[in-house]
């Protein structure tokens, strides 16, 4: 068969139904090869946060890092993750590739930094074809063979599962295919779980794609997955034919970021997949957020044309398009866009936006009904907060605070009466001096601190007024801030959004506040950031003190 030139058949949508009664397990690798993008670069905290984010959201695997000593992000992460409470440990994953030419596996630092990440699977790598085994590797077929095989052996013999991705698969099949294949026979033979076919180099057709995966999965005793670089702009397509011929793990990062162009979109492929009747554990009713959350923490700006989750996907402006779409939204929809979390532009989204609101008026334990003034009055606080540019979607911290400051009898825990902030250019001396009069405690306090800059200065005072007033209580650390401009016509005259996110060990947060003036912004984010992390420590506080009366009486209740 001439596999250089794409077939004219192709499968269609609907698979047969032993395909789409299997679950395909979804594999993201935004940490590993995401943070190959041109302009991200995720800091190891940003990393404990994206892998929270995607494992709640039902990601199968979240691949971390690749451990080795010139990665102290990665180290650092597994590190951190290792510490982490369970939830955690089933689902990441250390990357890293076979042991070198003509070494022991118990020889070979770097699969020792797999050992020593301390996840429960690791992924290696290996080469499926011939001429990067001769010109790269500089080594021999057979003792290619044995680095994979040894190596998944060696890895097995220590208690990992191990995932294998077969690198430049595609194309040492096209030139060689019956060495491209012996090679995950190896992988296959020396204990791993999956055997995953790269199209490393993102040149492949998804016809070929089709008809290799399915000879592959033909061959193969285990479950194979499909790993597509998007260099053709096909990486999406190519990840569904793989499913199409039988492929039951789909690799790629979420909104495709990844080396060069990227890699398989995971937000496109999964929203398809789901429109194919493929299941899978992601829930899809998330994949708008998880793009959001993405753009966000990767410093990114949000693409709003981004099929099913962009702001514009259901955007319909006025005239012929929206007048149908108030009729009958089929008319220009081919789905609901709730399906996966957007929502239509048009009406505004109204009923979309009280019901979501009720949602979190509901979970923060208030019983407010859906037609209540107080709900429409506060939906209008929220509409107004967004229009001035703060997006709360990714810092539903503010928006929590927001209905808790309306609805619950409790008073912030600290309020800021006054603040000053000087800055300056004098070598050897600090850069910014803050005084700030805070209300905490219904006493007044007066803090001084310096800075390396002005926000610095403030969160400095800030902190140590809180530390003082709350003690263990304060537990709130500032893990990351990010500033984004609002109006940038009016260049340095623009208003801008200060997003803070805040950690305390057990959970994340992020806050948003506007301001044409930076330290204010900043300010706003930092208050609600530290008084939302006081709140909810009294709220699980309180919780606990509930439960455990209850527990007493029911001992009381069986002692009777
Ligand atoms: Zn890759």
């Amino acid at each position: 068969m001439d596999l250089s030139k794409p077939r004219a058949t192709l499968p269609s949508e609907s698979l047969s139904p032993a395909f789409s009664s299997q679950l395909v397990e979804v594999y993201d690798t935004t940490l590993r090869d995401g943070n190959q993008s041109v302009g991200v670069n995720f800091t190891s905290n940003q990393k404990l946060r994206v892998a929270e984010a995607f494992i709640e959201a039902g990601v199968d695997y979240v691949e971390g890092g690749w451990p080795n000593e010139t990665n102290p992000t990665d180290l650092q992460f597994f590190q951190l993750a290792k510490a982490m409470d369970g939830s955690l440990h089933p689902h990441v994953t250390a990357f890293g590739m076979t042991r070198a030419p003509n070494r022991r596996p118990n020889e070979d630092k770097n699969l020792e930094a797999l050992l020593e990440a301390g996840t429960k699977t690791v992924t290696i790598f290996g080469k499926s074809w011939l001429f990067q085994v001769e010109k790269i590797l500089r080594t021999t077929a057979t003792e290619n063979q044995l680095m994979i095989q040894d190596s998944v052996q060696f890895l097995v013999s220590r208690g990992k599962e191990v995932i294998y991705d077969a690198e430049h698969f595609f194309d040492g099949f096209k030139s060689n295919h019956e060495y491209a294949l012996s090679t995950l026979k190896a992988a296959e033979d020396g204990g791993a779980s999956r055997v995953v076919l790269c199209d490393t180099r993102g040149g492949s057709h998804p016809s070929e794609i089709y008809e290799i995966t399915r000879q592959v999965v033909d061959e193969m005793r285990v479950p194979v997955g499909i790993h597509a670089h998007n260099d053709r702009g096909m990486a999406t397509a190519n990840s569904l034919f793989a499913v199409s011929a039988g492929a039951t793990q789909v690799q790629g990062t979420m909104n495709g970021l990844g080396e060069r162009v990227g890699n398989a979109d995971l937000i496109e492929v999964c929203a398809n997949l789901h429109l194919m009747g493929v299941k899978s554990n992601l829930q899809v009713s998330r994949l708008t957020s998880l793009s959001r959350f993405t753009y966000d923490i990767s410093g990114l700006r949000e693409d709003a044309f981004k099929p099913f989750v962009g702001k514009h996907a259901f955007a319909h402006k006025g005239g012929v398009h929206g007048d149908a779409v108030l009729k009958a939204e089929s008319a220009y929809e081919f789905l609901d866009p709730s399906t996966f979390g957007n929502v239509r532009a048009i009406t505004v989204s109204s009923q979309a936006g009280r019901a979501s609101l009720l949602a979190t008026v509901h979970r923060l334990g208030f019983p407010l009904s859906k037609d209540e003034p107080k709900l429409l009055a506060l939906l209008r606080e929220v509409k107004a907060l967004e229009a001035s540019g703060c997006n709360l979607e990714i810092a539903e911290a503010s928006m929590q605070l927001l209905l808790l400051r309306a609805l619950s009898k409790k008073k912030d825990p600290f309020r800021i009466i006054d603040w000053e902030v000087t800055a300056q250019n004098e070598p050897g001396k600090p850069h910014a001096r803050c005084t700030l009069k805070v209300s905490v405690n219904d006493k007044t306090v007066e803090a001084k601190a310096v800075g390396n800059g002005p926000v610095n200065a403030i969160d400095s005072g800030l902190r140590n007024v809180l530390e003082m007033a709350y003690k263990q209580d304060f537990l709130a650390k500032l893990t990351g801030y990010r500033v984004r401009e609002i109006d940038s016509e009016s260049a340095t005259a623009a208003s801008v959004a200060v997003y803070i996110d805040f950690a305390d060990g057990t959970k994340t947060w992020t806050t948003v506040a506007s301001s044409t003036n930076i330290i204010e912004a900043s300010l706003d984010a930092l208050v609600d950031g530290y008084s939302y992390g006081l709140r909810m420590r009294s709220m699980s506080k309180h919780q606990r003190k509930d439960q455990f009366r209850s527990r007493r009486r029911t001992r009381k209740h069986h002692s009777v």
